[in-house]
C-alpha cells in the first residue's frame, strides 16, 4: 500500500512542481462537488489502512459503533465513482463496506469490521503527483475494553453538515487529526456520538401480522381458533402503539380473511416498514407445554432465500435500497447478501429486546424463547422481521389466558416495550 508513503526520489520532483506551479493552487476555483474515486486498504505490522481517493480535499467526521463492531465514516454529499457497497475478501480486519445518504444530504459510509479495531489516526494528504486527494484512516486490533472506550471519540469535524463547504487544500498537507471542537464539546468523553447526530423524532411503520385468517383457522383447541386470537392481539397492539404517537401501524390483515404469506411479505415491503411482527399461536400434542416464543429467519432459510431472490429480482431494481440493475451477477448476489444479513442483525436484535421485555411484563416463555425457523413471512430482505408465538391454546389454561383482554393488553404492552427498547438502539447504533 502506496498511500501516505512518499519515494525518495519522486518528493523533489514533487516539490518542484509544487514550488513552480504554487499559482495553479492559488487561483483554482473549488471544484463543484466531492466525489469518491476509489476505496482501498493495505497496512503493515497491526495497522490497516482505508484510504479514500477523493477528487478534492473534504471535511470528515469518523466514530466507532459496536453490536456489531463497526466504523462510521461521514463527508459532505459525495458523488460515488466506485461500489457503494462491497464485500472486502483477505483483509484480517475489515468485512465489507456500505454508503448511503443521510437525510441531512451527508454520505455515510459504513465499514464492517471482523473483530473489535481503533481508529489510531485519521487525517487527509492532498493531492500529490500521480496520487489524488486522499483520506486516509489507520486502525489498529483493540480489545472491546479499547474500543468501547474510543466509542464515545468524534473524530474530524464534530459539526459536519450535509451542505457543509468542502475545503480547499491547505497547502500543508494534512487536515485535522481530531479537532478541538470535539474536545469541547464532549467533555471527558462520555457524550455518546448518537447524541451528536439526533434527527427530528421519526415516525417508524410497525406492519403487524394477525397469522392465518379466512378459510385458514391456524390451530385450533380448547374451543379457542389461533386466527382470533391473533386479531385481537394485533388491533390491541395497533391501539397501543398508535396511542404512542411515535409510531404509524399497518395491519395485513384487519377482518376474518384469507391473505397469501407472500402477500403478507409484500404488504411489510410496500410501506416500507420499519419492522415485522407476524402473531401467532401454537399447538402440541403435549398439553402441558405452554410459553411464548419468538422466532427469526434461520440462516439456513435466508441463504436459500437470498439465492432465490438474487436471481428474481436481478432485473427488477431495487432491493434494500441497492439499484441492482446496476450490477453484475456477482455483485447483485454479493450485495443482496449484505442486505439480508444486516435485517438479519436488526430482527435478532429486536428479538432479543423481545424476549427481554415479556419476560419483564411477566409473560410465560419457552426455555431458549428466541428460536429460528424458515417461516415464509419472514422473508422480507428490506424490512427486520420477527414471529412471535404467544402461547399454546393447545394447553387449556393458556387457551383461556390467550382469549382474555388483560393477557391480550399485557402482552402487547411487552411488545411495545421491546419496539421502543429496539428503535432507541437502533438510533444509538446510528444505522442509515
Ligand atoms: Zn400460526
Amino acid at each position: 500500500m502506496g498511500a501516505g508513503r512518499v519515494r525518495g526520489g519522486y518528493l523533489f520532483f514533487v516539490l518542484s512542481v509544487l514550488l513552480f506551479c504554487s499559482p495553479v493552487f492559488a487561483s483554482a476555483a473549488p471544484p463543484a462537488g466531492l466525489q469518491v474515486d476509489e476505496i482501498r486498504y493495505g497496512g503493515g505490522g497491526r495497522t490497516t489502512r482505508i484510504v479514500f481517493d477523493l477528487n478534492q480535499q473534504t471535511d470528515f467526521r469518523a466514530f466507532l459503533i459496536d453490536a456489531p463492531y463497526r466504523i462510521v465514516v461521514d463527508l459532505p454529499k459525495a458523488e460515488w465513482k466506485t461500489f457503494k457497497s462491497r464485500l472486502i475478501s483477505n483483509n484480517p480486519v475489515i468485512k465489507s463496506y456500505r454508503s448511503g445518504e443521510l437525510d441531512d444530504g451527508l454520505t455515510r459510509v459504513i465499514f464492517d469490521i471482523k473483530k473489535p479495531a481503533v481508529i489510531n489516526n485519521i487525517f487527509t494528504i492532498a493531492k500529490n503527483g500521480m496520487d489524488k486527494d486522499r483520506l486516509v484512516i489507520d486502525l489498529e486490533p483493540s480489545s472491546p475494553n479499547t474500543f468501547n472506550a474510543q466509542k464515545s471519540r468524534v473524530f474530524g469535524n464534530r459539526q459536519l453538515h450535509g451542505s457543509a463547504a468542502v475545503k480547499t487544500p491547505s497547502g500543508s498537507g494534512y487536515a485535522a487529526i481530531e479537532n478541538d471542537l470535539v474536545k469541547a464539546v464532549i467533555p471527558g468523553g462520555t457524550s455518546k456520538p448518537s447524541s451528536i447526530l439526533h434527527k427530528e423524532q421519526k415516525i417508524y411503520t410497525i406492519v403487524i401480522d394477525p397469522g392465518h385468517g379466512g378459510e385458514d383457522p391456524g390451530a385450533e383447541a380448547s374451543g379457542a381458533k389461533e386466527k382470533f386470537i391473533t386479531l385481537s392481539v394485533a388491533r390491541e397492539l395497533r391501539r397501543q402503539f398508535e396511542e404512542t404517537g411515535r409510531y404509524k401501524v399497518v395491519l395485513t390483515r384487519d377482518k376474518d380473511v384469507y391473505i397469501k404469506l407472500h402477500d403478507r411479505v409484500a404488504i411489510s415491503r410496500d410501506v416500507k416498514g420499519d419492522l415485522f411482527i407476524s402473531i401467532h399461536a401454537d399447538k402440541i400434542d403435549r398439553k402441558g407445554v405452554r410459553g411464548a416464543s419468538i422466532y427469526t429467519l434461520s440462516e439456513k432459510a435466508s441463504d436459500t432465500e437470498t439465492a432465490r431472490l438474487a436471481e428474481e429480482e436481478n432485473n427488477a431494481g431495487f432491493v434494500a435500497g441497492v439499484d441492482l440493475s446496476q450490477e453484475t451477477q456477482d455483485v447483485a448476489d454479493i450485495l443482496l447478501d449484505l442486505a439480508m444479513r444486516e435485517k438479519m442483525n436488526e430482527s435478532n436484535l429486536f428479538a432479543r429486546m423481545l424476549s427481554q421485555s415479556l419476560q419483564r411484563k411477566n409473560v410465560q416463555l419457552l426455555p431458549n424463547s428466541h428460536r429460528s425457523a424458515g417461516f415464509a413471512v419472514l422473508k422480507a430482505p428490506d424490512v427486520p422481521s420477527v414471529l412471535i408465538e404467544t402461547g399454546f391454546i393447545s394447553n387449556p389454561d393458556e387457551a383461556k389466558l390467550l382469549s382474555s383482554g388483560q393477557f391480550q393488553r399485557n402482552i402487547s404492552a411487552a411488545i411495545l416495550d421491546g419496539v421502543d427498547g429496539y428503535f432507541r438502539k437502533i438510533q444509538a447504533l446510528q444505522k442509515l
